[in-house]
């Protein structure tokens, strides 16, 4: 899942509304944002084949530390630890901060579950792997993300007050650029041709999308 995981960071932004929505940006992903690192140092593995399922082009062969359920939870609480300690050191988070964040980190796996072939492993690399596999349906794969996120922007939208011309439009801009990135993600053609070069623009996707977050979350209050 790409875009749909943002689903889970409008929805919990209602937990701690202090919280900027691009820390929750980072969370639902967190786990994909050490993957790749990890894939690139060889570490977990992908590999690309084209038209794998109808809606990617690459098949995930070994991702023990970032994608079994047990490690799900070991990064969850992991990042839970690091905010209370944070909001307690710092000024950079409140404590309700922790639990939204460790949600959306664990969100990531239950939603990855809905799309995935069965290769979701339980814990470490278990033979036992689990996905519903919707990616093998593109267009239910991306009306499922697109439902998620409209859903995600209308309890954001109702739980925060805009100020200002990007404060009230912002995010729904936003969300339909999601909606047109997701479309060239499943529809398009296949988005690296290396694993390295998959691996980079969706780091770099990541970051952007979550540098969008900061910087639109700050005219919403
Ligand atoms: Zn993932």
């Amino acid at each position: 899942m790409f875009v749909g995981h943002y689903a889970a960071s409008l929805m919990l932004k209602q937990v701690d509304r202090r919280l900027s929505l691009g820390w929750l940006f980072l969370a639902v992903q967190f786990v994909d944002i050490l993957f790749f690192p990890l894939v690139l140092l060889g570490i977990e593995r992908l590999n690309i084949v084209e038209n794998y399922t109808a809606s990617t082009h690459f098949e995930l062969v070994y991702m023990p530390f970032t994608h079994s359920l047990v490690a799900s939870f070991i990064w969850a609480f992991i990042v839970y630890g690091g905010v209370r300690l944070l909001s307690r050191k710092q000024r950079w988070f409140y404590p309700a901060a922790a639990g939204a964040m460790a949600l959306a980190v664990l969100s990531h796996w239950f939603l990855d579950l809905l799309v995935h072939t069965p290769d979701l492993p339980l814990l470490g690399d278990s033979s036992l792997k689990l996905g519903l596999g919707l990616w093998n349906h593109a267009l239910a794969t991306y009306l499922l993300e697109a439902g998620l996120l409209m859903l995600g922007l209308f309890l954001y939208l109702k739980s925060t007050r805009g100020s200002g011309f990007l404060g009230k439009y912002g995010m729904i801009m936003f969300t339909v650029f999601l909606l047109l990135a997701n479309g060239h993600n499943i529809f398009g053609p296949p988005m690296g041709e290396s694993v390295a070069a998959l691996s980079v623009s969706a780091l770099m996707s990541y970051f952007g999308f979550a540098g969008l977050a900061f910087w639109l979350d700050r005219y919403r209050h």
